[in-house]
């Protein structure tokens, strides 16, 4: 008996999508399967073109397709699989007529316990780990205290523009991007109040012309007190993603930062640990600061491990001379910065499809 488009869709119900536990025809992500000759052509929309999980999707569409091939007697039969990607929204918050950012699919804040372990390198590289991946992504650079977005992203020769009363984004190394450090003077200090920086803030995000988006990163100002912990209440967020370096004394205010998001009810997406290690010119690896402390931090606190960034002078140079991505022409930091990108992708897909009953969007046609 010859395969049919209904073998197909059988076959794709028993193949899980294994960030989010559910079949691929339950979770509406199969948009087409039909037989053209011997071969099966199946069209698969993933959560996120940042998907981590393509290549052992296609591998389990393959071995399902040929193994029902198989049980019905078919004859030999090649598969085909054609990836697309929509980042789907989170949750019904970001319906609502009260979200002030309704074209921003997904919104995720970058945190740390304390200054200068990296935060802003990593929501930076985030967000243009993401772009480079095919995402619409923005970067709001919301560290109000310290903004570093000028400086990495190179701004400084750019001029802010305006269009009906809205900051139009710097349009930069594929991703669109807001910094309050190109509004006000760059060497005074912005000793800002709650009331104030709350304000600063909000106008920031919500009256810069973001356009469609799938990815808004928000860099947050560090730390535990009054200002990140209001700033993460102003817009919808789908969770945070904690920076953190290996050492004992960054970990207990990176717990403390990981308890502050849970109490406040944004899902943490997971904790990354930067300068885990450093890599010298040679290539050899030297443990500074405690490599896996982090690690092992997320473990214990249950919370999801994005992944370790070395310490690499590349970065640093990139990062100062405002050329992120000059990060991928590198042998691995390019690499090292797309795992940290996808697996936050990963869990961003979870945390907003997980446990949820997706109606199913496949329309078989009998043949
Ligand atoms: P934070 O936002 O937490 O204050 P930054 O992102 O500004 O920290 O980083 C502080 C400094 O450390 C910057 O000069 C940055 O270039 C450097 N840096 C951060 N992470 C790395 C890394 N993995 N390798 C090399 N330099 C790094």
């Amino acid at each position: 008996m010859p395969l049919t488009s209904s073998h197909l869709t059988q076959a794709l119900k028993t193949v899980l999508d294994p960030d989010l536990g559910k079949d691929l025809v339950t979770l509406g992500m199969v948009k087409s399967a039909e037989m053209a000759g011997n071969v099966a052509r199946v069209g698969v929309e993933l959560t996120t073109p940042a998907c981590p999980m393509k290549d052992k999707i296609r591998s389990d569409i393959e071995l399902a397709i040929r193994n029902k091939a198989q049980e019905i007697g078919a004859g030999g039969v090649s598969v085909e699989v054609a990836f697309t990607a929509d980042v789907r929204r989170p949750n019904e918050k970001t319906r609502g007529e009260s979200n002030p950012l309704p074209n921003v699919r997904q919104i995720i804040a970058v945190g740390a316990g304390k200054g200068g372990v990296g935060k802003s390198t990593i929501a930076v590289n985030l967000a243009v780990s993401l772009a480079r991946l095919g995402a619409r992504t923005g970067l709001l650079d919301g560290d109000i205290y310290g903004p570093s977005a000028p400086t990495m992203l190179g701004l400084s020769a750019l001029g802010t523009q305006t269009r009906d009363n809205l900051l139009l984004p710097f349009q930069v190394h594929g991703i669109k991007a807001m910094t309050i450090g190109k509004l006000v003077d760059a060497d005074k200090p912005l000793i800002w109040r709650g009331p104030m920086a709350h304000g600063a803030f909000k106008q920031l995000a919500t009256q810069t012309e973001w356009g469609e988006l799938d990815y808004l990163i928000v860099d947050l100002p560090p730390g535990t007190g009054d200002v990140p912990l209001t700033l993460s209440q102003l817009l919808p967020l789908t969770g945070a993603v904690i920076v953190c370096t290996p050492q004992q004394v960054a970990q207990d205010d990176a717990r403390r930062a990981v308890r502050m998001f849970q109490q406040l009810g944004v899902e943490v997406l997971g904790v990354v640990e930067n300068m885990s290690y450093f890599v010298d010119d040679n290539g050899q690896e030297h443990d500074l600061f405690g490599r896996g402390g982090a690690q092992i931090m997320a473990e214990t606190m249950q919370v999801p491990f994005l992944g370790a960034l070395p310490l690499r002078t590349q970065l640093r140079v990139h990062s100062d001379s405002g050329t992120p991505l000059a990060n991928w022409d590198h042998p691995s930091l390019g690499a090292e910065l797309d795992r940290l990108a996808k697996n936050v992708a990963s869990q961003v897909s979870i945390a907003s499809l997980g446990g949820k009953y997706m109606m199913p969007t496949l329309s078989v046609r009998s043949s």
